[in-house]
């Protein structure tokens, strides 16, 4: 069922899951598809986590904050987990285009098209192309060699700065990868999105999160919205359950947290909670970097041609990370949104602008340097879409930022971080459970678990721990009844 905002829950659940991105959500859905009682609190006023959207101008316009492209396998993992109808709804991006100093390409981005690419206009040998693109598909977690991305690029193609902008940039957006961050994470991401292209839900995200909610009460998992869980309950090492803000007790036998790491360690829990190892473990995770975004609504009536969905455009001269981040927003990604995003709405169109950026550049600005800021990305985002395609700044009726600082307040991941944490962070989420009985993690982390696709399998993977937990923890019990 879904709560009032007035009613409370009474436990004893089998599990809380706190928080309702797409691994919280999937997560719940599983457990709640074996037969276990689950309650899914949220503290924002709809389930999503980043997978959201908002409405402007009397619902004129509808934005997605996420819904830029993510792998194919993100088809199996809906019809597998939630239903037919969401899976059906997953339809390939049209075109992706690259427009920056370097080069003017556009591609369906699957392996097929790069190589050519990489072969006809990069003139890389197709041998070193196809040896790269083994590599990646050899790659796995226990041959990790501890490579880098920058390695990597260099292994294969020297010092070509314009063959690593090509195959990196779209993956920095997709969960903030840098040079310096493991190719493991890049290699299985991009080999991800290699074997098909990249996928979008069409309908929006706010029809698939209205179908996963109603999906998931039709199973029998209970939700809360506009519930902040302040502290998980633990008792000697064992998992209780969750106070909320208002001082509200839940008991469950298990809590699996969908917030950030970081605030789940540290916040939730608390340091005296953790043994020392796994405590100075965890403060060493460093967060992903932050977002930036600017969205822009186009008049009734008024159309936009098909340049493609998905553009990346720069204007920095070379590709490196530090101008990817930087808040001159040299390097902006434009998801152009056709009527046929939403079919059943006609005549929709909206270009959302993302840049990835570091928190540190927006946290201590005065009120009015923070507007001056938001001010300057919105004049980018408009001047730069105006040159891709000519005359639409003029269309434009509509225009509002987000930052990190927004990314913060409205999911509460420290720092605004977009994508969770760096690697580190996965060893640390997934043994969670193996620190404190009936406690488990299941959300961005280590590059990897993010974006769309990662955090739903993440999901799928953490509930069968939660779900043995339980089992065990009934064999405990039968066995002491027997006793
Ligand atoms: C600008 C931007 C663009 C992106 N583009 C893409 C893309 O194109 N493709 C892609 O695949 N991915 C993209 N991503 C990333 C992707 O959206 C996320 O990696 C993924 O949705 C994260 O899911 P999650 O399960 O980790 O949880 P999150 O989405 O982080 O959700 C966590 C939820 O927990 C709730 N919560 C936290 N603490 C508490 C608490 N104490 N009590 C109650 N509730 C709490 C929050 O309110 C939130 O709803 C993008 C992200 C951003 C920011």
């Amino acid at each position: 069922m879904l709560f009032k905002k007035k009613e409370t829950p009474k436990g004893p659940y089998d599990v809380i899951v706190i928080g309702s991105g797409l691994a919280g959500l999937t997560l719940a859905k599983k457990l709640g598809m074996n037969g276990r009682k689950v309650l899914l609190l949220e503290s924002h006023n709809k389930l999503g986590g980043f997978a959201t959207w908002f409405r402007r101008k009397q619902g004129e316009h509808i934005f997605d904050v996420s819904l830029h492209g993510f792998p194919i396998g993100m088809k199996k993992t809906c019809r597998k987990y939630w239903t037919k109808e969401i899976a059906d709804q997953i339809k390939q991006v049209n075109k992706v285009r690259f427009i920056n100093p370097q080069y003017n390409l556009e591609t369906d981005f699957t392996k097929e098209d790069y190589t050519r690419i990489l072969v006809e206009h990069f003139k890389v040998p197709r041998d070193t192309v196809e040896s790269f693109f083994s590599y990646l598909a050899n790659m796995n977690f226990y041959d990790d060699d501890g490579m880098t991305n920058g390695e990597l690029f260099k292994k294969f193609f020297g010092d070509r700065n314009d063959v690593t902008r090509f195959l990196l940039e779209p993956i920095v957006y997709a969960n903030g990868s840098t040079l310096e961050d493991p190719a493991i994470s890049y290699g299985i991401v991009f080999s991800n999105f290699m074997s098909k292209g990249v996928y979008i839900y069409r309908g929006g995200t706010d029809q698939m999160i209205t179908q996963m909610r109603d999906n998931l009460i039709e199973t029998g998992v209970d939700i809360k919205l506009h519930t902040f869980v302040e502290e998980i309950l633990i008792e000697g090492n064992q998992t209780r359950g969750v106070k909320l803000s208002d001082g509200t007790v839940i008991e469950a036998h298990a809590v699996a947290s969908n917030s950030n790491l970081h605030n789940t360690i540290f916040k939730m829990v608390g340091e005296d909670k953790w043994n020392k190892e796994y405590i100075e473990k965890a403060r060493q995770v460093r967060l992903n970097t932050s977002s930036c975004q600017v969205f822009m609504g186009i008049a009734p009536g008024e159309t936009l041609p098909d340049v493609g969905e998905l553009l990346f455009y720069s204007e920095d001269e070379t590709f490196s990370t530090d101008a990817l981040l930087s808040p001159k927003v040299g390097s902006q990604t434009f998801s152009v949104y056709h009527p046929n995003t939403r079919p059943h709405l006609s005549d929709r169109y909206a270009v959302v602008s993302s840049s990835n950026a570091r928190y540190e550049d927006w946290a201590n600005l005065t009120d009015a340097e923070y507007k001056e800021r938001k001010e300057y990305n919105i004049e980018r985002a408009l001047s730069c879409l105006d040159k891709v395609i000519p005359g639409t700044r003029k269309k434009v009726n509509y225009v509002d930022a987000s930052t990190p600082l927004t990314v913060e307040k409205y999911t509460h991941h420290k720092k605004g971080a977009s994508f969770g944490t760096k690697f580190e962070g996965l060893p640390i989420s997934m043994n969670m459970h193996k620190e404190i009985d009936g406690l488990f993690h299941a959300g961005s982390v280590g590059i990897i678990m993010s974006g769309w696709l990662g955090a739903a399998n993440y999901g799928v993977i953490q509930s069968h721990e939660v779900d043995n937990y339980l089992d065990r923890l009934e064999g405990h019990k039968e066995i002491s009844t027997q006793i």
